[in-house]
This record gives C-alpha cells, structure tokens and sequence, in this order.
C-alpha cells in the first residue's frame, strides 16, 4: 500500500526543531505578559461571514485565499486566516469589555490560507500577535511597536528594521481613494491585469504588486500621508514622538498599506535585513472602526501578527537546553518492580527517566542508553537490591560508582 502523504502546504513540526518552537512560545507568554496581555484562544474556523465583513470583501485574502466549505447543516465555515477578527469576535460575544481590563491579547496558533506553498510559506502557517482594544492614544500604539522591536531584539534577531504609515481614515480616505484612482486609471494600459481590476474595488492594493512594473508606476501615485485630515496627521506625529521617546528608529514608508481592510492610522512593518529577501517579520496596525464594525460598543484597537515560521528559522541553530535523562537497567527481571519503582521517585524528583524492560542483557542496555544518549544508567542487579544501592554509570566517562539509595537524590544533584 502506499503511504499517505501530508496535505500540501503543511508540515510536521517535531525535534529537534520543536525546541525552536516551545522556545519562542514561551518567550511570548513571560514577554508580554510584563505588559498585562493575556493570553486568548479562538476556534480554528468561524463563520465565513464574520472573515468577509471583518477583513473586507475586496482584499487577496477573503477573495482568493480561504479555506471556505460547507458542513453536514449548511452552514458555510472558514478556517480563519487570520486572527484579529476572532478576537474581536470573541470579546463581543463574551462581552469582555465588561469583565477583562486592561483588554489586552495576545495568542498563538496555526491560520489557514489557500497561498502558492514556498520555502518558509505554508497553507498551515502559525502566527503570534497581540491586540489592544482601548482609546486610540498615539501612546498606546509606541507601545504596541516598541514591544514588537523589543520582543524581537530579545529573540536575537538582528537588523531589526521597523517601517511605518499612516492609512488614514473614513474622514480623509475617501477623498484620498478618488485622486488615487484617477492616478491608477490614467496608467491602466501599464498595469498588470490584477492591478488593473483593484482600481476600482480597492486601488490601495496595486501597492502591494510584486510585478516590477506595477511597482515602478506605483512609485510615482500620490500618497495618503498628504491627504490626512488634521485628526490623522497629528495622531501620526504624536505616535512618531511617542517611539522617539522609546527611542525606536524608524522609517517612514509612505507606500506601506496593510492587506486587510480594517486598518486606520498607524500601519507598521518590521523586517529583517538577516533573513534575506522574504524578511517581513510582523505587520500590524490600528483599526478603529472593526469593532463597531462587528456588533460590538465604539472602541479603538490596534494589533499586529507575526509569522512564527520564519522566526523559528532564525531560532534553530539555538541549542536546546538538554536536560540530562537517566537510564534504569536492570540484570535480571526479578529487580523490574524495584526499578519502576526507583524511576517513579526519580520522576518526581524532576528527572527525565527512561526504565528499559530488557532486563536481560547489561550491555544491550548500555548501548541503548547511548543510544538516546543518557547522561547516567542506574544499574540494578544482585548486589545493589540487597544493599539498597545503585550503580551509576557515567555514560561520557564509563566511571560506575556504587551509591545508596538514601544518597542518591544528593548525588544527582551534585551531578546532573
Ligand atoms: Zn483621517
Ligand atoms: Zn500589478
């Protein structure tokens, strides 16, 4: 029979790779919970509406990217490409504007999104990001970036590159669309054919064309930062002094837009110059007007998502922390209970225990000890149940030493 495969564009994650993954892990939770953010977990799908009215029906991702299907009842369900609308959902629903303050987030887990798979890219990719729903204090969103050049810079992660805009909003946007529109119509024959149809749904996008020559011609399109209203443009420079406060370098990127619909204001980047020409590390932005938008009271919000694939590339070559594991063998089958019952105390004791059930054969036993690479074998055999002892041998130096069982705990320490 031949084997079944993993669906394309997903992967196993297993050692020694993992190590990468629970150290990061980690490294979000003690990271930001510093900042009060706790930690939220949604349903892997949802509603596909709550994705088309959340992320807007006119971007890449709703259009071409979700995995949308049917179940048994009818119902059509999305398995979520990203994350900010579940939250924003899941607050609404549960009403944590009430019960959870500061309303601060952060999770981690696996999105979905029907994408061409490359190297680094995945249908199955794992995203961690945050999101703060509170007034839209230009403070609030330094803070969100700095933690995000912080968190990174504590990874290791050099050439940390953090690029920033502003999108705009319902006040001034509009008016910016239509002069950009008119831009993108009078280049229309230069345009690819995506960009082509963008002018009239959503001509922000043709920004984020990867062709060449779409680029080149966006270059020469007007820009939102000179079509802010006053309540933007002074939101903008306030977040700009609030990170020089933090003293967060910055580069302004006036073409930088968002792929979702949702954003307001601030729009950020951070990239990488270490990790080559796919170097976008996390994205994010404010989005003011979502939660109003899903159902939920007036209140301001801001986020960002990174892609854990990529920063776990950058992690791998972190060696693992290896704790030293213990091997139980036994000479005869007779010392079995005294064995399992020795690796239960030594479990408890906060030792990694492997006890081989052989019992049999001393060198077989050894050799597997190497063989996943046990720092110590505790021999049982004749001598050592009628003393109350164990034989410790030292699998680097082959040194065997006799200690009592009562002894043994100190011993360990000393040595493990
Ligand atoms: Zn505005
Ligand atoms: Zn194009």
């Amino acid at each position: 029979m031949s084997a079944i495969q993993a669906a394309k564009g997903t992967r196993d994650i297993f050692a020694p790779e993992i190590h990468a993954w629970q150290h990061l892990e980690g490294a979000i939770r003690d990271y930001y919970g510093r900042y009060l953010y706790q930690e939220i977990r949604t349903p892997l799908f949802e509603h596909s509406e709550l994705f088309s009215r959340g992320i807007g029906d006119q971007t890449e991702v709703v259009q071409k990217e979700m995995y949308t299907f049917r179940d048994k009842a009818g119902r059509s369900l999305t398995l979520r490409p990203e994350n900010t609308a579940s939250v924003v959902r899941a607050a609404i629903e549960n009403n944590l504007f009430e019960a959870l303050a500061p309303l601060r987030f952060f999770y981690i887990g696996p999105m979905f999104r029907y994408d061409k798979p490359q190297k680094g890219r995945y249908r199955q990719f794992h995203q961690f990001g945050v999101e703060v729903f509170a007034d839209d204090a230009p403070q609030v969103d330094a803070e969100v970036i700095f933690s995000a050049v912080d968190f990174l810079r504590g990874l290791g992660i050099a050439q940390v590159q953090l690029e920033l805009n502003s999108v705009g909003c319902p006040n001034c946007r509009p008016a910016y669309l239509k002069v950009l529109r008119q831009a993108a119509q009078a280049r229309s024959a230069d345009l690819c054919e995506d960009c082509r149809r963008k002018i009239d749904g959503n001509p922000l996008r043709i920004f984020d064309c990867k062709q060449h020559a779409c680029a080149g011609i966006a270059a020469a399109f007007p820009v939102i930062g000179d079509h802010l209203c006053p309540e933007c443009r002074e939101h903008f420079a306030a977040v700009r002094e609030a990170l020089s406060w933090m003293n967060v370098p910055f580069l302004l990127n006036p073409r930088l837009v968002r792929g979702l619909d949702y954003y307001t204001k601030t729009a950020f980047e951070v990239t990488s110059g270490q990790l080559g020409a796919q170097n976008a590390l996390l994205g994010g932005g404010r989005y003011n007007d979502l939660i109003r938008e899903l159902g939920g009271p007036d209140m301001a919000g801001i986020g960002f998502a990174a892609g854990m694939e990529r920063l776990v590339l950058h992690l791998e070559h972190l060696a693992a922390p290896k704790p030293k594991v213990l091997f139980v063998a036994t000479a005869d089958p007779r010392w079995l209970a005294h064995a399992v019952q020795l690796a239960q105390v030594l479990r408890s004791e906060g030792h990694p225990v492997y006890v081989d059930y052989q019992s049999k054969n001393l060198k077989k036993q050894f050799k597997k000890a190497d063989r996943i690479a046990a720092a110590f074998t505790l021999v049982l055999a004749e001598d050592e149940v009628r003393d109350g002892a164990v034989s410790v041998k030292n699998m680097a130096t082959q040194e065997q030493v006799k200690i009592p069982l009562k002894d043994l705990n100190a011993w360990l320490k000393q040595n493990t």
